[in-house]
C-alpha cells in the first residue's frame, strides 16, 4: 500500500489547524501510520528541501520552516501520494481550488501551512528522513468498508 509524507508547517501548527488537516486525511479513508510534533534543525530542513536550494526563496523558506514545531505524518492508502497532493491544493494558495486545504485555509505561498510528497520516490525518501525510527504498522477495522 502506498504511503505519503504529509507535514503541517509551523504556521499550520500555530494557527491550530492540526486537527482540521488530520480530519481531512482521516475522513478520506487514509490510515495514519506515523505522527510526531518536532522542531527540525536547519540542517534537517535544508536536506528536506535540498532540491530547492538554488531558489531565491530558499533562505526564507528554511527560516519559516524552522520557526516552530511541525507536525510530521505518514498517511497510507491507495493513491496516497497523488490524492494527498490534490487534497493539499496548488502550491500557490491563490491558485488552490476551494475545497482543498490550501484553497480553504491560507493566503500566501510562504505561509501555505502544509507539505505533501510529490512522488512515491520522494515520499520514500522523506519518510526515511523524518521517521528513521520507522512507522507504525497496524490493521484498520474499517479497511473492508473503504476498499472493495
Ligand atoms: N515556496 C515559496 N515561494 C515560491 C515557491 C515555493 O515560498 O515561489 C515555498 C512554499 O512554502 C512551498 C515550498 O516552498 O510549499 C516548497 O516548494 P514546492 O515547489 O516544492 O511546492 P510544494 O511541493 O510545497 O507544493
Ligand atoms: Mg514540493
Amino acid at each position: 500500500m502506498e504511503r505519503t509524507y504529509i507535514m503541517i508547517k509551523p504556521d499550520g501548527v500555530q494557527r491550530g489547524l492540526i486537527g482540521e488537516i488530520v480530519k481531512r486525511f482521516e475522513s478520506k479513508g487514509f490510515k495514519l501510520v506515523a505522527m510526531k510534533l518536532t522542531k527540525p534543525s536547519k540542517e534537517h530542513m535544508e536536506e528536506h528541501y535540498v532540491d530547492l536550494k538554488e531558489k531565491k526563496f530558499f533562505a526564507g523558506l528554511i527560516e519559516y520552516m524552522t520557526s516552530g514545531p511541525v507536525c510530521a505524518m505518514v498517511w497510507e492508502g491507495k493513491g496516497a501520494v497523488v490524492t494527498g497532493r490534490k487534497m493539499l491544493g496548488a502550491t500557490m494558495p491563490s491558485e488552490s481550488d476551494p475545497g482543498t486545504i490550501r484553497g480553504d485555509l491560507c493566503i500566501e505561498v510562504g505561509r501555505n501551512i502544509c507539505h505533501g510528497s510529490d512522488s512515491v520516490d520522494s515520499a520514500n525518501k522523506e519518510i526515511a528522513h523524518w521517521f528513521p525510527e520507522g512507522i507504525c504498522e497496524w490493521e484498520s477495522c474499517s479497511k473492508a468498508w473503504i476498499y472493495e
